[in-house]
């Protein structure tokens, strides 16, 4: 049935809220923004039609909060929520609850959800119609004894997986038949007090792996479409930083492979809406499915500049009941992107979240550049959030040019306040190994040092922006001030491993 969407209610905050109303914007829809106390003032505000106090700055008390997100949606008459991604997007009982007031949730059905968030279930359904997954458990493990006979069959290396888990979160290697007890126990509790849902599984640890995974499009028609592959191998904590597509390590049979296992298990399911296949893929060129992402995914841009297409429209067309837009044969890839995710974290930390407030930013931009962001000089960066700062896209002719590009973005963005990844990108950006193109999960592990990021006098950089807005000093020497000290240890240790 067809349904005429006039105003979107973003149950989100940030970046993505910016990204999404800037598609309403586009084709003539109302948005209505929410915000929690950290976010009173926040930038996406300004973006939107109407914008609802919701709560304190715990997640659980504001955006987490499905009763105040409803609410809201009946009070300012909006005919569909947009999740975005985090927070609500993933939740079935959320998506039920939306369905059932009659308003339009931008994505897929909360049933769907629920057999794919599910990874198990997802794993067993992938197994089901011929799709290869990673070898592994039939369901959840509920016993270390159980976990034992499992390993010992697959073998070690083993990883504990959250059936529940997201974001790099709930997972565990295990490296011998000695750990594998205590740590079962640990990754149950860690899953519980993450996910509410202490059910985990176990998968064999592919070592040096590639992380590809595959954008679909499926509205409710029965027209189900890829949009190529992204490569996602660049990680540090199980989380990706750097994304781009094509993948530099794909080959006609593999994409092949990829994408139609990604279309026949959305249409196998009945999937609707936006959604990510992402799989493994091994030294020897094998793949194996990992999980479904139901929902807009972080690094859709990379698609979008590939694709020319609009993601969110999509979605939003597909929600309303429409069909898509284009078929398979319709869509055409240009180029190369890569996107690079800059977060306030610590790179010689374990890249733990750097808290605080950004007393100058100066996002790049120009031709060949998309910078996506909710941050500006004086936001805050709260223990509260995601401490992602923006995302840096870039799409060339080809790899090499989307790859200059990106190096010259990085070089020339101003973040003075919070420590940031900002060189650690840098580094990886120039480095052989993945200029080269060859690659794989274990990069950092393989590449990286924490001392070669611990000189990084950020404090130093938030000090000198907090004296010079204590002086009042006029926001150019503000900024040179900053510049002067960052450029001081930038220069003093960059020579160490930019050759
Ligand atoms: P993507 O899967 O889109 O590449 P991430 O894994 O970084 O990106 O997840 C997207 C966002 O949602 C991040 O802010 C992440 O912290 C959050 N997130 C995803 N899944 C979960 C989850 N199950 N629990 C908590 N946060 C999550
Ligand atoms: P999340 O829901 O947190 O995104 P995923 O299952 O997608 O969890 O895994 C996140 C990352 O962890 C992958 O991109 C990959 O780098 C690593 N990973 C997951 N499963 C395996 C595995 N079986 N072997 C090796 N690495 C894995
Ligand atoms: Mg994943």
């Amino acid at each position: 049935m067809k349904k005429n969407i006039r105003k979107i209610l973003i149950a989100n905050r940030g970046e993505i809220a910016i990204r999404v109303m800037k598609t309403c914007r586009a084709m003539g829809i109302r948005s209505v923004a929410v915000f929690s106390d950290a976010d009173r003032g926040s930038p996406y505000l300004r973006d939107a039609d109407e914008t609802f106090h919701i709560g304190p700055s715990t997640a659980r008390e504001s955006y987490l909060n499905q009763e105040k997100i409803l609410t809201v949606a009946r009070t300012s008459g909006a005919d569909a929520i947009h999740p975005g991604y985090g927070f609500l997007s993933e939740n079935p009982q959320f998506v039920e609850a939306v369905e059932k007031t009659g308003l339009v949730f931008i994505g897929p059905s909360s049933a769907s959800i629920r057999t794919l968030g599910d990874k198990t279930s997802a794993r067993a359904i992938a197994r089901q119609i011929g799709i290869p997954v990673v070898p592994g458990s039939d369901g959840s493990i509920t016993s270390p004894g159980q976990a034992l006979d499992v390993a010992r069959t697959i073998g070690f290396p083993v990883l504990l997986k959250a059936a529940a888990g997201g974001g790099g979160k709930g997972m565990r290697v295990v490296r011998e038949e000695g750990e594998l007890a205590a740590a079962f126990k640990m990754a149950t509790s860690e899953a519980a007090s993450s996910f509410s849902d202490d059910r985990v599984y176990l998968e064999k640890y592919i070592l040096n792996p590639r992380h590809v995974e595959v954008q679909i499009l499926a509205d409710a028609h029965g027209n189900v479409i890829h949009l190529g592959e992204r490569e996602c191998s660049i990680q540090r904590r199980h989380q990706k930083i750097i994304e781009e597509s094509p993948s530099p390590a794909m080959n006609d049979t593999l994409r092949a492979g990829l994408t139609k296992s990604a279309v026949n298990l959305a249409a196998h399911v009945g999937y609707t809406n936006a959604g990510t296949v992402e799989f493994i893929v091994d030294e020897s060129g094998d793949y194996f499915f990992m999980e479904v992402n139901t929902r807009l995914q972080v690094e859709h841009p990379v698609t979008e500049m590939r694709t020319g297409l609009d993601l969110v429209r999509e979605q939003i067309i597909i929600a309303g009941g429409g069909r898509l837009s284009l078929k398979q044969e319709d869509v055409t890839f240009d180029g190369h992107s890569l996107e690079c995710r800059i977060y306030a974290e610590d790179s010689a930390n374990n890249f733990s979240p750097f808290i605080g407030t950004i007393g100058h930013v100066l996002h790049p931009s120009g031709a060949g550049i998309r910078l996506d962001t909710g941050i500006e000089s004086g936001s805050r960066i709260s223990a509260h959030y995601d401490p992602m700062i923006s995302k840096v896209i870039t799409h060339g002719s080809s790899r090499r040019e989307a790859l200059a590009l990106m190096a010259g973005a990085l070089e020339r963005y101003e973040i003075y306040g919070v420590k940031t990844n900002l060189d650690l990108l840098i580094w990886v950006i120039n480095h052989p190994e993945f200029s080269s193109g060859i690659f794989d999960t274990n990069f950092l592990g393989r590449n990286y040092r924490p001392e070669m990021f611990d000189r990084i006098p950020a404090e130093v950089a938030e000090l000198a922006a907090h004296v010079a807005a204590l002086v009042h000093l006029r926001a150019e020497d503000r900024v040179r001030l900053c510049a002067e000290v960052h450029d001081a240890s930038w220069t003093s240790r960059r020579s160490d491993y930019l050759r």
